[in-house]
């Protein structure tokens, strides 16, 4: 028998007309009754359709009898439906009544499983003030971020299960947005399947949360197990490593580039590098890093993996990558992805590019050689040498402090050379600095001075503490009047 026969045997028999099944049809209306039975256990009592939870109750207009059908069935065959007063609707109205009807169940159907949710976590938790979740529930439908979150968490804690789809939220207001904002991803990634599509686009224009990051096609964060599904992994979870075997090194303070290489302040190092190599592609021992710039400096290796204070939601993603593909780092797959800077052949630090990877490469090293008692090193990291001339910084430091005596410094870098050799990409550059010295009085002495003669000038001026000699006076005066020499700094130049 098929679905229109099956449904023709079932409604001929209840109605007047008993053999045509279209006329039959016309004599049944559905009037608004309808029923959740919480369920999907029954039977559409039309089509014979089982597994049905949502009842609908149509009624014969002649004879008074009711059977209860699922919406599918009302919307297929055409049954009309009536508005509250009793009118009969027309086809296109009925059957927004209807799917407006189902909707209906479906959400009063997820907020009594809220509810209910809400009734057992109060149960568990004293503290937890149930009256103001369900009234503002009640009242707007939906709930704060914060709330949610609170909630969240302490379900998670009770072990009490839930459905977070059942649950919305709210950003309708600045206060729910700045709750938002202000939240860690952490929480953000919980409230995730609350959120609704343009929801989920607010965050990621308004916040740091990245919701899958490097791979679009990957939805893991919400199912951390979708990688044991696809392929089995071989060895535990590199987190469960770090947490489990802590390195003694991990507790160490990641020290900051900016404490090396320090671009703020008065005095820009970028000026007195002399010398910068590229190496592209090369090979880094990860015990040699012992910082970063920004990003988790102050926080130690081990509190950057388990609770970073710069995009968690990143790192956590980054040691999943590493999980999954457990070769990134050793095999030149990296291309680059990790920039080292090393000041005057000092120990390396992470700057520009890769530094949530160069936290979860420290302890895959470290866990490859308790894996094998051979350190491995990295493969196809940018290196960035750097060479600055340390002393001039130092001594034009300490002329800057000269400025009430009369002398002002200030420098600039200056390149002399690019080249590039065996893939390595070479700058030459040298500093020059202009020196302005009104000591004398009158018309200041001022010269452009290269580094050598600048460490001389400066040692000059640093031995007298700044005091100009009788006879340096006389130098002057000699030069001004003798030979027209206005401008040459008066120091010791051999
Ligand atoms: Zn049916």
């Amino acid at each position: 028998m098929s679905w229109a026969e099956r449904s023709a045997a079932n409604l001929l028999p209840l109605s007047v007309e008993q053999r045509r099944f279209p006329v039959a049809l016309r004599e049944w209306v559905y009037a608004g009754d309808m029923y959740d039975m919480e369920t999907p256990g029954g039977t559409c009592e039309l089509c014979g359709h089982p597994d049905i939870r949502y009842h609908f109750k149509i009624v014969n207009q002649h004879n008074g009898n009711e059977m209860l059908v699922g919406s599918e069935c009302i919307n297929r065959f055409g049954i009309a439906a009536t508005d509250p007063l009793g009118n009969v609707l027309n086809p296109e109205e009925s059957r927004q009544r209807v799917n407006r009807d189902r909707r209906f169940l479906v959400t009063e159907a997820k907020k009594r499983k809220l509810i209910n949710t809400l009734v057992e976590l109060a149960g568990v938790e004293e503290q937890f003030n149930i009256q103001s979740f369900i009234s503002y529930v009640m009242e707007r439908d939906a709930f704060t971020p914060d709330q949610l979150a609170v909630l969240f968490w302490r379900l998670d804690q009770h072990h009490i299960g839930y459905t977070p789809t059942d649950f919305k939220l709210t950003i309708r207001r600045d206060r729910e947005k700045t709750q938002l904002r202000r939240m860690a991803a952490w929480k953000i990634r919980k409230l995730w399947p609350a959120l609704s599509a343009s929801q989920r686009r607010w965050v990621q224009e308004n916040t740091d949360y990245e919701s899958v990051a490097f791979s679009a096609s990957k939805v893991w964060p919400f199912h951390p197990i979708w990688f044991d599904r696809r392929r089995p992994r071989l060895s535990k979870p590199l987190i469960e490593y770090v947490t489990g075997n802590t390195p003694s090194w991990a507790h160490e303070t990641i020290r900051n580039w900016e404490e090396v290489y320090s671009r703020s302040g008065a005095v820009d190092m970028i000026n007195f590098v002399t010398r910068e190599v590229f190496e592209p592609m090369s090979q880094a021992d990860m015990r040699e890093v012992i910082g970063q710039y920004d990003h988790y400096a102050g926080q130690t290796w081990l509190d950057a993996a388990i609770d970073p204070q710069y995009k968690p939601s990143k790192m956590r993603s980054v040691f999943r990558m590493y999980d999954e593909n457990p070769s990134y780092y050793f095999t030149g797959k990296l291309e680059n992805g990790i920039c080292l800077s090393s000041l005057n052949g000092g120990p390396w630090f992470s700057d520009s590019g890769g530094n949530h990877r160069t936290v979860v490469a420290k302890f895959a090293c470290e866990r490859k050689f308790e894996e094998t008692g051979i350190y491995p090193h990295v493969s196809g990291v940018m290196k960035h040498h750097y060479f600055a001339d340390l002393e001039a910084l130092d001594l034009f430091k300490r002329l800057l402090e000269f400025r009430d005596h009369g002398i002002h410094v200030s420098v600039e870098r200056r390149r002399l050379n690019e080249s590039r050799l065996h893939g390595k990409h070479l700058f030459e550059y040298t500093p020059a600095f202009f020196v302005w010295d009104s000591r004398f009085g009158g018309d200041a002495r001022s010269q452009w001075l290269c580094a050598q003669q600048f460490r001389r000038f400066a040692r000059h001026v640093l031995r007298q503490n700044g005091q100009i000699t009788r006879l340096e006076r006389l130098q002057h005066y000699w030069l001004q009047f003798g030979r027209s020499d206005y401008e040459s700094l008066i120091y010791k130049s051999q």
